[in-house]
This record gives structure tokens, C-alpha cells and sequence, in this order.
């Protein structure tokens, strides 16, 4: 059997129907921003596979790092063992993080640290004889992964899981933030999210949310005066702060971290993605002091969580080399310099009829249309312009590797205006 036809018939992709799959493309090697197919054709990455590439693929740092860590050891329990790829990444992730972030705990994907992150808030509560405090507050149109805990502070409806909505713990969703320009001054609707944690701050263990912008849940932005008023209530209401930077962490919105923006510190933070550069799946959950103790505070309250692959010593040690490459590059100017190239080539996108609406941040620049694409459809066209970027929904985005160059970030943007105004035209249903 063809091996493609094997894929299509034995193997389920993310977000896949194995009666009728989509196409996939088989990939061969990568290397700086480009991917090589099997058939031969290369394409530009548009989407640093899922946010991760941030350095492009088969960069020879990285590669080192990995190669080196290797003749040491793959992997070794991290129960009861240690080794300096984890003291040494812990250590850079405290040191870069704001000030009270003091603790980390490892582990291997990012839902799975939105998990611990769940788990701190309620042990935290439990440990301070509230254990009443055991819901979450959200936002509508956020995204914190495909686990249980995680499922279900995702957006209730575009979130991905309706389905399981019925199986999951019920917490509050307040408005999605907006913010209003007014000569200079941002206003928000931070009145849903005020009502809910002043109705419920009895029962509410901590808020989780996507700083900045919220990624796969709508790819949206919100001004830094809503999160700043989101911490002033999490304070006031003694509620802790869960701010999700797996998307947005290690540069992607033009600060090392998305919180900086509104200059607030979140108790507890999630890390991911672009954690390894895109080499290994690795996540991390920092927490304050007042936390961490706070969870032993009668002496034993243990964080009960373990991994078997915590700490994977060939994961630590390529998320050492990639924070390093990434702070001794000049990486804000590169991410300014992508943001003002995305937002020059990617406005005349709002003349097209289908066009909703364009927006950039950092290296992320999105158009949203007015109705959903046909993923498979779109795909194929802009695989035959040599790119690959894969939209969702209604959305068509950007988050190219950092080391993406002018040619190559101008092939992304026009591939996106060629296919974008051939589509036909927009019909109101
Ligand atoms: C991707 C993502 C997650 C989930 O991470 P996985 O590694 O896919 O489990 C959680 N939160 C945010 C904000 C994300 O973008």
C-alpha cells in the first residue's frame, strides 16, 4: 500500500475524521523556514509548526544541544533524580519571568501544564481550609488545551469540545475582552468579568486566561487595561491569577512575555510551545512563592502531580540552547521589524468584500473573513503559491519563524492576498 494511502486509512491527524480525512502532506526534512515535501516542491512555513519554530527547523545550535545532551543521557526519572539541564532551565525561566514566579514544575505538553496550573489553584485553596474555592473564571474565546481540565476553560462553543461540554466541570465564562480607543484612552467591558468574581469570588479557586491575545480560541487582541484590571479584581477578590503564555511566551507579541505588556504579574504562569524551539514537547508551570508554600502550608501538602517523562533531560537541554539563542539575538527589533512588514503587506487584504477585519501583533498577523474557509480547498492553493499556512474557521494567520527573512515574509503575505481575492465573493447567508 502507497504510504500516504496507509496515513490516510490507519491514522488519525488532530482534528480528523478517519472516514473522510484531509489531505496531508508528507514531509521529508525542514530546514531555516523552509519544509521539503516528498514530492519535491518546498514550501515556506507560515505557522513555525503550531508557534513552536520560533528559530526555523534544523537549526545547528539546537541540533548541538540535542546531540551533545544525548551522549549524556535521553532521559532518566525525575523522581528522587536531578540533572542540570533541569536546575539550569529552571533557573533561566525564573530569572527571566517577573520577580514572584520562584517555583517550576515540568512536564510534557502544554495542556498538561495548564493541568498543574488547575491543580495548584485548588490545592492552594484546599491547603488554606477553603477547599469551597474550587472554580475556575474564564473568558469566552480562549483556548488552554485538549485535557479535561484544560477543555473545560476553553470557549464553550468555538472552543473545539461542545461535545463533551456535558462531561465537564461547569466554571463561569465572562465576555470576551474588548477594549475601545477613545482620544488615546482604551475603555473595556470589563463589567461581565467584574459581576461574575464580585458574584462568585467565594467559590472561585482563580482566573485563567490568555494574556494578550487569545490564540486558538479566535485569534483575538485586547489592550493591556483589561488584564491590568483583571489582576486589581483577582486581588481585591483574593482570587489567584492563571495566565497562559503557551502561545504567546518567548517573544511572539513583541515583549518576552505577554503579561509585560500591562506590567501585572500572573500567580501562576504556563509555558509551552515555543519552550524547546519547536524541538521537543516540553511545558512548564511557574508559581509564586505565595503559592507554592501556600499549598504546604500545614507542612506536607504535596503537589500531587508526576509525570513519567518530566524533566526530559534532551527537552532541558534544547530549551536551554533556544532561550539562549533568543535572548543573544536582537530579537525585539526582529519581531518589531516582522510586525510592521505584516501590517504593510497584510492591509490591502481589507479591501477584499470577504475580508472581516486585519489585525497584527508582534509576529502574528491575522486576516478573519467573513465566513469559514474550506481548509482543504485553501490549503491546496496555497501550497501551489509554495507556502503552508493553515488557517482555521474564519481564520487566516501568520506566525512565521523569527529568523524569517523580508522576501520570504512578503511570499507568506501576497499568498494570502492572491488566494484571499479569488475566493468568491462574499454572500450574505
Ligand atoms: C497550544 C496551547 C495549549 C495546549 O498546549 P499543547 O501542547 O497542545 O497541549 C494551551 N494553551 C494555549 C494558550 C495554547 O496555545
Amino acid at each position: 500500500m502507497d504510504e500516504i494511502e496507509f496515513d490516510k486509512q490507519h491514522i488519525w491527524h488532530p482534528y480528523t475524521s478517519v472516514i473522510n480525512p484531509d489531505p496531508v502532506y508528507e514531509v521529508v526534512s525542514a530546514k531555516g523556514v523552509h519544509l521539503q515535501l516528498a514530492d519535491g516542491r518546498e514550501l515556506i512555513d507560515g505557522m513555525s509548526s503550531w508557534w513552536t519554530a520560533i528559530h526555523g527547523y534544523n537549526h545547528p545550535v539546537l541540533n548541538q544541544a540535542i546531540a551533545d545532551q544525548t551522549q549524556k543521557m535521553a532521559h532518566i526519572m525525575f523522581g528522587g533524580l536531578t540533572h542540570q539541564p533541569a536546575i539550569k532551565l529552571a533557573k533561566k525561566l525564573i530569572d527571566i519571568t517577573c520577580d514572584n514566579l520562584q517555583y517550576v514544575f515540568f512536564s510534557d505538553s502544554g495542556s498538561v501544564s495548564v493541568e498543574v496550573a488547575i491543580k495548584m489553584s485548588l490545592q492552594y485553596w484546599v491547603a488554606q481550609n477553603q477547599p469551597e474555592k474550587n472554580k475556575l473564571l474564564t473568558v469566552n474565546k480562549g483556548y488552554h488545551g485538549d485535557t479535561f481540565g484544560a477543555m473545560a476553560v476553553c470557549d464553550p462553543v468555538s472552543g473545539m469540545h461542545g461535545m463533551f461540554n456535558h462531561a465537564l466541570p461547569k466554571h463561569l465564562f465572562a465576555d470576551a475582552p474588548e477594549c475601545n480607543t477613545h482620544n488615546g484612552n482604551n475603555s473595556t467591558n470589563i463589567n461581565s468579568f467584574h459581576s461574575l468574581i464580585s458574584q462568585h469570588h467565594h467559590e472561585l479557586a482563580a482566573v485563567i486566561l490568555e494574556p494578550i491575545v487569545q490564540n486558538a480560541g479566535g485569534m483575538r487582541f485586547y489592550c493591556a487595561e483589561y488584564l491590568q484590571q483583571v489582576r486589581v479584581l483577582c486581588d481585591q477578590f483574593d482570587v489567584l491569577l492563571i495566565l497562559d503564555e503557551i502561545a504567546t511566551g518567548f517573544g511572539r507579541t513583541g515583549t518576552l512575555f505577554a503579561y509585560e505588556h500591562a506590567h501585572v504579574q500572573p500567580d501562576i504562569l504556563t509555558l509551552g510551545k515555543a519552550l524547546t524551539g519547536g524541538y521537543m514537547t516540553l511545558a512548564a508551570t511557574l508559581a509564586s512563592k505565595k503559592v507554592a508554600k501556600g499549598i504546604s502550608a500545614d507542612g506536607k501538602g504535596l503537589l500531587m502531580h508526576g509525570p513519567t517523562f518530566m524533566a526530559n533531560p534532551l527537552a532541558c537541554s534544547v530549551a536551554n540552547a533556544s532561550i539562549e539563542l533568543l535572548l543573544s539575538s536582537n530579537w525585539k527589533h526582529t519581531i518589531a521589524t516582522i510586525e510592521k512588514q505584516l501590517s504593510s503587506e497584510l492591509s490591502p487584504c481589507k479591501q477584499l468584500d470577504v475580508v472581516a477585519d486585519v489585525r497584527v501583533k508582534g509576529a502574528i498577523g491575522v486576516v478573519e473573513l467573513k465566513n469559514a474557509v474550506n481548509m482543504p480547498e485553501i490549503q491546496a492553493q496555497f501550497i501551489k503559491l509554495g507556502v503552508w499556512i493553515r488557517p482555521f474557521n474564519k481564520l487566516v494567520y501568520l506566525m512565521p519563524p523569527y529568523i524569517i527573512n523580508v522576501d520570504e515574509l512578503s511570499q507568506l503575505t501576497s499568498a494570502i492576498y492572491q488566494v484571499l481575492s479569488r475566493l468568491p465573493h462574499y454572500q450574505e447567508s
